[in-house]
């Protein structure tokens, strides 16, 4: 979801490398990248919790940011039936109706947020990682960490691309974007907006922290996220800014680096209104995707095997169904 419209397709590598000494896609990219760059206003950024309902048309919202965007006030809301994000005006909401909790505690979304901070707390994996009930298709996300080499996935991309032009629908997909990864690859980021707003994707904004610590060798319980001196504010609400900036609208789900947590960090969540998203077929690792299942590849070059299997099963990973968007998992 966007509130901007992004320009051009450039491609930096790739199979289908195109050539920036070409001085009119030199300037497409420059383009590009001026407008991924371009920044939003956003101030006064803040985690609220609030039921309301939409003074239009009684649409059950709840209010989980506050902010200034380009100077004017803001909320940041999920529709609780339907889990879409967007910001609004807080004056068109009526947040002051006490039976607004009472039907949140009670939407799918006010029960998918109480089963997420239940025990056990496992250090791997918590989080949802396949469909609550019956589904006919899979869910796609793909993770864009910081990448240690320039090797954008454009096959990947090339390959929905396809799909979305075979069906006449855009593909569904969930990219957990760390905000480093936004900050670092501009013309990566133009490129999956590009695709979107020609509708080949429908992009949904996980939030996969802000700097996705990592360090080689170093335990999981004192790795990624659970590495001592992170700050859980400015992961989580670090890379939401970066999105908002760029006129993105961040969704409600979250994607822990490295899929490693603990009960600290799942409760931060709940605080921050957010769901976790795990994977039950993270395809470099071997896992075979059934239906209902999240399936996790990343899309930043970091696990080109991944990929590699992801595209030769993909005959019979679309024999289980669509890429269903990450709403169809309750
Ligand atoms: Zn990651």
């Amino acid at each position: 979801m966007s509130v901007a419209n992004g320009v051009g397709y450039p491609r930096r590598n790739g199979r289908n490398r195109m050539k920036l000494a070409s001085s009119f896609l030199f300037f497409t990219a420059l383009l590009a990248s001026a407008s991924a760059s371009a920044t939003r206003d956003v101030a006064h950024y803040s985690v609220i919790s609030i039921d309301c309902r939409e003074r239009e048309n009684g649409t059950l919202l709840h209010a989980f940011r506050s902010f200034h965007f380009d100077g004017l006030p803001r909320y940041l809301v999920v529709n609780v039936e339907t889990f879409e994000t967007r910001l609004i005006d807080p004056s068109f909401l009526n947040c002051k109706d006490p039976s607004a909790a009472a039907e949140v505690a009670t939407s799918p979304y006010g029960e998918a947020s109480r089963a997420e901070v239940r025990p056990p707390f496992p250090m791997h994996n918590d989080g949802i990682r396949h469909a609550s009930g019956p589904v006919q298709g899979t869910f796609l996300t793909a993770d864009l960490c910081p990448a240690s080499k320039e090797r954008f996935e454009y096959r990947l991309f090339d390959e929905l691309e396809k799909i979305a032009m075979k069906s006449g629908r855009p593909v569904s997909i969930a990219l957990s974007v760390s905000g480093k990864w936004i900050r670092q690859h501009d013309l990566d980021f133009e490129t999956i907006r590009r695709l979107r707003d020609m509708r080949k994707l429908d992009v949904t904004w996980v939030n996969h922290s802000d700097s996705h610590p990592y360090r080689k060798g170093q335990k999981y319980g004192q790795n990624f996220l659970l590495e001592p001196g992170v700050v859980p504010e400015r992961e989580i609400e670090g890379a939401e800014q970066e999105l908002l900036r760029r006129g993105e609208v961040p969704s409600v789900f979250f994607r822990f680096p490295g899929l490693v947590s603990n009960k600290k960090w799942i409760e931060e969540l709940g605080r921050h209104s957010l769901l976790p998203i795990g994977a039950d077929a993270w395809i470099a690792l071997g896992q075979k995707p059934v239906s209902g299942s999240v399936i996790l590849i990343h899309a930043n070059g970091n696990e080109p095997e991944g990929v590699r299997k992801f595209l030769k099963q993909m005959p019979e990973i679309e024999t289980l169904g669509p890429f269903l968007p990450l709403s169809s998992l309750f």
